[in-house]
């Protein structure tokens, strides 16, 4: 038996490519996706995946697959699925119809990830996205009225054209929508996206600490818990899969472009979809020492409330980090940055907020 408990898939298709994209996608292109399943399902096989506790299926756009190829997805994924408490869908809201809403809770899905970004139409469009706010607005009804209401909604902070008005006026529409996970991203501007290309800057320092203000405020008012950096979920609705990540533990990803953390080794996909199509899937791999592990360890828990366990890296690392940088940390905890309870280490929001810092002065 292994102790790996999580999968990814990445699904690199979509049918309109945002301005703003830095992720590994393609256009669609139906005889890409036929073969491209194909390679995912060798990819699948080529691992002894045991029993699963979370799937996650991203993009890319998922829902961008056609109706028989959606299906062809759910089917190569069903001898994974038993006994899976959390199984993730990444969707875009024009794509999602009923049709393929019924195909996943048919298949098992409990939990959907919507990429709405903005409840802006004119923004929307501006950026290059595919959908408007009453399209985000269809598919929450329709999931719910199947029986998934386990939904997270993806906002992006600090799009061209945004302003604190219209991130208030998002929050606002997003509540009225009674979802159970938000996610506010924000904005990076790549070199090669095509607002790059347009000179637009992504949002910095006081105006990004603005934008995050406000959700903070609205969303933990309305009873959602600010969880991890990016991510506010109601009671009990945080994204078990992402915790994965975030714990340091390991998982299987598979897909273009996809990473994965197996046997002490981080490895990263090929983002080519001839080499992908050749069966030629991993492009790289780290293995983790165990001072790599400790690094992950503080940088990945100390994003979430669970914080990092002192007493665990003790144990497992045999580093004592409250007698090796005390100074660091006391000057952590005076400046409100860093709540010690339990032996852990816990951010608070102003904490989340300079967590690059932190954790520069920890490891
Ligand atoms: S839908 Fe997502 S993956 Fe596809 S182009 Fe837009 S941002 Fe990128």
């Amino acid at each position: 038996m292994n102790n790996i408990h999580s999968l990814y898939i990445h699904i690199p298709f979509c049918n309109k490519i945002c301005d703003y994209c830095d992720f590994t996608k393609l256009q669609y292109f139906r005889n890409f996706a036929v073969d491209y399943l194909k390679a995912l399902k060798d990819e699948l096989a080529s691992y002894n995946i045991g029993k699963l506790k979370t799937i996650y299926v991203g993009g890319g756009t998922p829902t961008a697959l056609e109706d028989d190829l959606f299906l062809e997805l759910l089917k190569i994924i069903d001898p994974y699925r038993e006994g899976v408490k959390e199984y993730t869908f990444e969707a875009n809201p024009e794509s999602l119809s009923l049709e393929k809403i019924k195909t996943l809770k048919e298949h098992g899905v409990n939990r959907v990830s919507l990429g709405v970004q903005t409840t802006n139409d004119a923004i929307l469009k501006a950026v290059n996205r595919d959908h408007s706010f009453e399209q985000v607005k269809a598919a929450i009804k329709n999931l719910k009225e199947v029986g998934i209401d386990n939904i997270n909604v993806d906002l992006i902070l600090g799009l061209p054209h945004s302003s604190e008005k219209i991130l208030k006026e998002d929050l606002h529409n997003i509540l009225s929508l009674d979802v159970k996970h938000v996610s506010c991203y924000g904005l990076t501007v790549n070199p090669h996206t095509a607002l790059f290309n347009k000179g637009f800057k992504e949002p910095e320092g006081d105006l990004l600490r603005a934008y995050y203000d406000i959700v903070e405020e609205v969303l933990t008012n309305c009873g959602f818990i600010h969880y991890e950096v990016s991510n506010w979920a109601k009671p009990g609705f945080q994204s078990e899969h992402n915790l994965t990540y975030w714990r340091n533990e390991q998982y299987y990803g598979v897909g273009l472009g996809a990473s994965g953390y197996i046997a002490e080794t981080r490895y990263k996909n090929t983002v080519n979809l001839s080499q992908y199509l050749n069966r030629v899937f991993v492009f790289e791999k780290e293995n983790v020492s165990i001072r790599d592990k400790f690094t992950y360890q503080v940088m990945l828990n100390l994003r979430t409330i669970e914080g990092l366990s002192l007493k665990v890296v003790k144990e497992e690392y045999g580093v004592d980090l409250f007698k090796d940088k005390q100074k660091e940390i006391q000057e952590c905890l005076d400046e409100g940055l860093l709540i010690l309870t339990d032996e852990k280490l816990v951010p608070t929001y102003n904490g989340m907020m300079v967590l690059d810092q932190i954790i520069l002065k920890l490891i």
